[in-house]
């Protein structure tokens, strides 16, 4: 039933894991498995330095950092926006014979990656230094496959990206900016094998008018790759109830919802997101913790949140990851699924994303290959396709598990059966 894993101290990359404290495996990473179906031992997998714990087993930061990159992942919080390769941004400046923003991609990366102790502000700033790539319908299909291809080199099978299709309209139309992601994204499909769909983003800075056009060239997409509605930007100044007939329009006309939330405010923002915007998803809900009351609306109503750390790290929601509840809601029953939010821009990947969190909140390899699964539960899909996603991660995910482990015969035998 258990098998031998390496000692806390170890920072042996090696795999599976070598002689050391017994590990139980038999957790029930993959969906179905339940922990008490097993008459085995808990013992979960840790990073070396995260929280103390006696029942543990430890590997180092590098081998888990291997193992979150090589598990199948699904992202369902990425604007497309953030997520422009400095380089391709001094490509296209190049291409279309436009002031380069800065001589090299270094120099770039300065200018426009987030730091420690910058505000929103800032970050708001850092894409002022490249909005002329979204000016064309070319440009943007290049960025929308990029993003897939991005993501796939991190096994990350399955991608909603988001973009707010209100650019330059002197130069592309909203419809144009949708279509162009899309083309990028079914290129991205044929070429790279990667499936993806796309959320319209609508920033609350805007009137309502100007919102409901996003939503009905959403829904006129919405055989074509588009599968919701967002709300971004500005928290603290306009409520989610403003857009309440917008999202009210996009539900009765088959798209799914997601909305910003909790971030620059409270549980009270979270609660109109989701009574008033009939939001499915909530993006971030950090803030959420600070009513147990919400909390349990929340629950009761299955809303998963997208939880997007180093951006709240980053932009001072939590600045230190030590504090931050993902744990606590896993363990209050809301699903939770980690993303990147903004890659290029808080420089991180999906892979750091998962590892950081096992590092400062002592997530476990379970715990990560569940929040992995939320994320495809909780996918825009249709049913169907929905449940062919499932099976497909269930059993890469048992297939991955199968890497990692090394079990023993008598331990298979008693294991209960895959769903
Ligand atoms: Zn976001």
């Amino acid at each position: 039933m258990l098998i031998q894993g390496k000692s806390p101290q170890s920072n042996s990359s090696a795999k599976p894991l070598p002689k050391g404290g017994p590990v139980d495996i038999c957790t029930g990473p993959v969906d179905g498995f339940q922990a008490s179906s097993y008459p085995c031992e808990w013992k979960p997998i840790k990073v070396i330095g995260s929280e103390p714990d006696p029942k543990a087993h430890f590997v180092s930061e590098a081998q888990f950092r291997q193992w979150m990159t090589d598990m199948p992942k699904a992202e369902l919080h990425t604007h497309v926006e953030g997520a422009v390769r400095p380089q391709t941004i001094l490509d296209i400046a190049e291409e279309y014979k436009l002031p380069l923003p800065a001589p090299t991609v270094e120099e770039l990366k300065v200018k426009i990656g987030m730091r420690q102790g910058e505000d929103l502000l800032a970050f708001l700033k850092k894409f002022d230094h490249f909005r002329f790539v979204f000016d064309q319908p070319e440009t943007l299909q290049r960025l929308a496959y990029e993003c897939i291809e991005d993501n796939a080199r991190e096994n990350i099978q399955y991608t909603e990206l988001r973009i707010n299709p209100r650019k330059n309209t002197e130069k592309v139309s909203i419809e144009q900016v949708l279509d162009s992601v899309l083309a990028g994204m079914d290129k991205a499909k044929k070429e790279l094998g990667v499936d993806g769909r796309l959320i319209a983003s609508i920033n609350r800075s805007y009137p309502v008018e100007s919102a409901m056009d996003i939503a009905k060239a959403a829904v006129a997409r919405k055989d074509r790759g588009i599968v919701g509605l967002d709300l971004a930007g500005d928290e603290v100044n306009h409520p989610a109830s403003k857009f309440a007939e917008v999202f009210d329009y996009a539900k009765a006309n088959g798209l799914h919802l997601t909305v910003h939330a909790g971030e620059a405010r409270g549980p009270e923002s979270v609660l109109q997101a989701v009574e008033l915007c009939h939001a499915e998803r909530i993006g971030h809900g950090v803030r959420l913790q600070e009513d147990p009351a919400a909390m349990q609306v929340i629950k009761e109503k299955g809303t998963v949140l997208e939880m997007c750390p180093e951006s709240n790290k980053l932009l001072n929601v939590t600045p230190d990851l030590k504090a931050y509840p993902l744990k606590t809601y896993m363990h209050y029953g809301i699903p939770v699924t980690i993303n990147t939010d903004d890659r290029h821009i808080f420089d991180v990947d999906l892979s750091h994303e998962f590892t950081s969190l096992a590092k400062n909140i002592g997530l476990s390899l379970q715990d990560c290959q569940k929040v992995a699964m939320n994320a495809v539960e909780a996918a825009f899909l249709p049913a169907e396709e929905k449940a062919q996603l499932k099976q497909s991660f269930a059993s890469q995910m048992q297939a991955f598990s199968s890497k990692l482990y090394q079990v023993s015969d008598a331990c298979a035998s008693e294991r209960p059966a895959a769903p």
